[in-house]
């Protein structure tokens, strides 16, 4: 099994990077979105979620309401570690379950946005950053995510800075061409990670 880590600042294009190297083979481990499943109505995760926070963080069709629960926790830490208390082995069990069941000789990509703020480099044998201009990430989030500019600026001085991000990149894949560059891009990588994992 080759281990990778897949980041990139938001709106640099780390979804699409993803979707192709799951689609060129790899087994894709999205953190984000398991944690939202490990909260879906029915589950043990929400159950707890009710009993610590109330049944006022649902919504009226009983799905979490994650702004709500976002404002609980947003200025206080002992209820933000409660809620990652209830979140993180929950996802860390499915992230091992997801492991155990990839084939032996499988590429694993994570996509992880925050990998090089919590400096999560060591835990993968290969790093990729997926690499765009600030201001192309910009217009993406506002015209391709309808973010207002304001809201997008924010996000992105809140996360690590490129030169930062590229510090911990075994490969780059820059992104500001076109998504067919990217597709080729994308195919190029996958043969580099078989090349690596066949070196193993
Ligand atoms: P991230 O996951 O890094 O936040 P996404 O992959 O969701 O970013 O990309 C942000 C938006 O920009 C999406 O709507 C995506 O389809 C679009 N996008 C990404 N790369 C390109 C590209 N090379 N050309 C045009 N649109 C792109």
């Amino acid at each position: 099994m080759l281990k990778v880590g897949l980041t990139g600042g938001i709106g640099s294009g780390k979804s699409e990077v993803s979707r192709r190297l799951g689609a060129l083979g790899a087994v894709v481990i999205d953190a984000d979105k398991i944690a939202r499943e490990v909260v879906e109505p029915g589950t043990g995760g929400l159950a707890e979620i009710v009993e610590t926070f109330g049944s006022g963080v649902l919504r009226p069709d009983g799905t979490l309401d994650r702004e709500k629960l976002g404002r609980v926790v947003f200025s206080d830490s002992g209820q933000l570690a409660r809620l990652n208390a209830i979140v993180h082995p929950r996802v860390g069990e499915r992230v091992a379950e997801l492991q155990r069941q990839a084939p032996e000789d499988a590429i694993v990509v994570y996509d992880v946005p925050l990998l090089a703020e919590n400096g999560l480099a060591p835990m993968y044998d290969v790093v990729i950053v997926v690499d765009a201009p600030d201001d192309v990430r910009l217009s993406r989030l506002t015209t391709r995510r309808g973010m207002s500019e304001d809201d997008a600026l924010a996000r992105i001085k809140a996360q690590a800075t490129r030169e930062d991000r590229l510090k911990v990149a075994d490969i780059v894949i820059p992104n500001d061409g076109s998504l067919d560059d990217l597709d080729a891009r994308a195919r190029e990588v996958w043969q580099d990670l078989m090349a690596r994992r066949g070196g193993r």
